[in-house]
């Protein structure tokens, strides 16, 4: 069956008319297919179609990407389970289905540097793009920046509101650096704005007990904590740095030894008074 000439030049300028030049593309070689009687007219038009569509979303899912600040892109598909066995593979698979983004959750992972925290953060936002959902990613530095930044050019009620926007909120590196003075309370505050009503992915290399050094100051870290470990997901990573792991016998004992601590609340050090083990057990 041969499409007559007039019909294909019609077909084409309606392609270009409608702005698909991926199905432009694939017109000749499914013409062809459907001639050689490979393939059925409505399986001609499903593969234009699903050209055009895949071209899109590749587009849309890389746009939402560089908004996102998703930089450097790391996949579920690209960590291997099998270097930490601590990790419970469909723990991770079930964060995947994305629910905690509509039940506004709080995900944390904790681990010694190394042990795929970001890599994990990452593979989870990429997912939930994918998936249509809005994302936004940064390290608590980066984030206490802009809104210390923004306190000072009196936009801080705006930087507020835009991190309010993304419906999955990724902060990394909690714990790396010291929060600048006033750091917490900025932090606090976003946190208190998101809080039930939108997820986020926090990353840590240090347990919730350490807070109070963190933010350099209990009351802010008691406030921090009691948000954020309400509705709260905690994967603690127990095993070493991937990026070492090629030499481990390089490095000093401590290097995999020290523990984070429990995701049960603060009881060292002044930590938070009161606890709500009643959320940390429904947090697993
Ligand atoms: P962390 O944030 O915990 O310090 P990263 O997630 O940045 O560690 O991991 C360090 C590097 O090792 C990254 O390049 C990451 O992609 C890689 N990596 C970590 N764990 C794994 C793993 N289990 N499988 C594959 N790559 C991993
Ligand atoms: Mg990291």
């Amino acid at each position: 069956m041969t499409a007559a000439p007039a019909t294909l030049d019609r077909i084409r300028h309606h392609l270009v008319g409608l702005r698909m030049p991926r199905a432009l593309e694939v017109l000749e070689h499914l013409l062809r297919q459907l001639e050689r009687g490979e393939i059925s007219a409505l399986e001609a038009i499903d593969g234009l179609l699903d050209a055009e569509l895949s071209l899109r979303e590749g587009r849309r899912v890389k746009a939402a990407l560089k908004m996102g600040r998703l930089l450097t892109v790391k996949t579920l598909a690209g960590f291997d389970f099998a270097f930490q066995p601590s990790l419970d593979r469909n723990r991770i698979l079930t964060l995947a289905g994305l629910d905690f983004i509509s039940r506004h959750e709080v995900v944390h992972f904790l681990g010694q540097p190394g042990c795929g925290k970001t890599h994990l953060a990452i593979a989870l936002a990429v997912e939930a793009v994918q998936a249509g959902r809005s994302v936004y990613f940064t390290t608590l530095a980066e984030l206490v920046g802009s809104l210390a930044k923004a306190e000072r050019e009196g936009t801080l009620r705006e930087r507020i509101r835009f991190l309010c926007r993304p419906q999955l909120l990724v902060v990394d590196e909690i714990g790396y650096l010291p929060v600048v003075a006033g750091g917490g309370n900025l932090f606090f505050q976003l946190v208190n704005a998101r809080y039930e009503r939108g997820a986020m992915i926090l990353t840590s290399n240090r347990g919730f007990a350490e807070w109070g050094e963190v933010f350099g100051d209990t009351v802010v870290a008691t406030a921090l904590l009691d948000r954020l470990l309400h509705h709260a997901i905690v994967v603690r990573i127990e095993g070493a740095s991937y990026r070492l792991r090629r030499h481990a016998d390089l490095l000093p004992d401590t290097s995999s030894a020290r523990p984070i601590a429990s995701p049960e609340p603060p009881r060292r050090r002044g930590r938070p008074p009161k606890l709500r083990t009643a959320d940390l057990s429904a947090a697993t």
